[in-house]
Order: structure tokens, then sequence, then C-alpha cells
């Protein structure tokens, strides 16, 4: 399965900074919140499913084709 798309909802976000910890080429904090980073596809798989897996409140979507 391949990574399509993926998103934080910031309204869940804690910014707790573990998503970009985890997969800096896909998550940035700004204003203590996350983002999807422009460029976001060159991080790998693993390292997006560890940042959701990793998330405390669950706001990371990973949708798959
Ligand atoms: S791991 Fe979750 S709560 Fe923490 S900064 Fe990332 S999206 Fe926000």
């Amino acid at each position: 399965m391949k990574i399509k798309e993926v998103k934080v909802d910031q309204n869940l976000c804690i910014g707790c900074g573990s998503c970009e910890a985890f997969a800096p080429k896909a998550f940035e904090l700004r204003d203590g919140k996350s983002f999807v980073k422009e460029g976001w596809e060159n991080e790998s798989e693993e390292n997006i499913k560890t940042a959701q897996g990793s998330c405390p409140v669950s706001a990371i979507t990973i949708i798959e084709e």
C-alpha cells in the first residue's frame, strides 16, 4: 500500500512535536501545531506511520491507495 495523502487535524493536535521528530520531512510545527510539509512524499512510509502511531491524540490520518 502506498501513501496517497497525509493529514493533520489541527483541532486535535497538542503540539507535542513527536511526529516532527519521527518524520521530519513530513511534519513541521508552526505556532504550536503540526502541519504536513510540502514534499512529505520524500519521507519514508515507515517514518510517517511511526509518527502517526506516536501521536498521543490520534490527529494524523494516512490515506493509502
Ligand atoms: S504527534 Fe500529534 S499531537 Fe504531537 S505534534 Fe504531531 S500531530 Fe500534534
